[in-house]
């Protein structure tokens, strides 16, 4: 992604019907079409593109893609669907969380996804893909739109972005609480459900393979309420507090936990390109003001 290694993943499964799974955004479209190439998956070969999200690092490059490679079918959760095919909307929220700026930068444009080539998928269906195939598993909480893909000759589990982000060479957990939708309970649940059925590997988008099932699992889920339940307590004890604040409590806590995973030195720079402390405040402040307004209602609705 934006020229730099081992950001953002795109995996192929080899069988009779080839398939990607994750296209990276637009701006990985080289990078990928050559990984094909030299992997010997030419233009008329590729049968399946799925993606596990629809957000722009992992499917931002599916309308590009579509058009070099015309025999492939798209595969998305129904509720992303319809922003393959219309990508306005899509790209609006991209660039209210990222800044039009920089949104353009990392993800380039988007172009929309021929809409009858596109499969939408829902909690345990399976994409066949000839010799091999792929089960949907729900995996809400990053966003509403998210599956993960358990891979039927392997086990393995494509998990997106469920667990947050781990890169190889740096091996630093941090979790990836985006807004508008992401939610503590229902993410830590889609984690849950990943560790129960992988068999074998986690496939993270972000990036490359960990064969640690419980420990990450258990690690992310951790993380995970780590950030929230500090986000939660600075948002309670004071009606004021502002994303300036929220974001130092984050970078403070993350740059401890770093150092836990990685020791002194780790190269973070990719992290905040991926899941940057501002865009995780600003989804953790989101979902608690959901979730305390929800409290609220139903407090209120039991009163009456
Ligand atoms: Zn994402």
């Amino acid at each position: 992604m934006v020229g730099r290694d081992l950001v953002t993943s795109a995996y192929l499964l080899r069988g009779d019907e080839p398939a990607l799974v994750e296209t990276g955004p637009s701006t990985s479209e080289q990078a990928v079409t050559d990984g094909l190439a030299g992997l010997g998956v030419g233009r008329a070969d590729l049968a399946h593109v799925v993606v596990t999200h629809i957000h722009l690092d992992h499917a931002g490059g599916v309308g590009t893609l579509a058009g070099k490679y015309p025999s492939a079918t798209i595969w998305v959760h129904e509720r992303g669907a319809p922003h393959l095919v219309d990508p306005t909307r899509l790209v609006a929220s991209t660039a209210r969380t990222y800044g039009e700026e920089m949104a353009r930068s990392y993800f380039g444009g988007v172009e929309p996804a021929p809409p009858e080539r596109i499969r939408a998928v829902g909690d345990g269906d399976v994409i066949a893909l000839g010799s091999r195939s792929l089960e949907v598993l729900y995996t809400p909480g990053h966003a509403s739109h998210h599956v993960a893909l358990v891979d039927s000759e392997t086990g393995g589990v494509f998990v997106g972005d469920a667990l947050g982000v781990h890169l190889p060479d740096v091996k630093v957990l941090r979790p990836a609480t985006p807004p508008p939708e992401f939610d503590v309970e229902v993410a830590v649940a889609s984690i849950e459900l990943i560790r129960e059925r992988a068999r074998s590997v986690l496939y993270l988008s972000h990036y490359g393979a960990v064969p640690e099932v419980d420990a990450m699992c258990d690690l992310s889920v951790v993380r995970i309420r780590g950030w929230a339940d500090e986000v939660g307590s600075a948002l309670r004890s004071s009606e004021e507090q502002d994303l300036d604040e929220i974001v130092r409590l984050l970078e403070k806590r993350g740059t401890a936990e770093a150092l836990e995973d990685a020791g002194p030195g780790a190269d973070l720079d990719r992290y905040d390109m991926l899941t940057s402390y501002r865009v995780n405040a600003a989804g953790l402040i989101r979902y608690w003001r959901k979730r305390w307004e929800r409290e609220a209602l139903e407090a209120e609705g039991s009163a009456t």
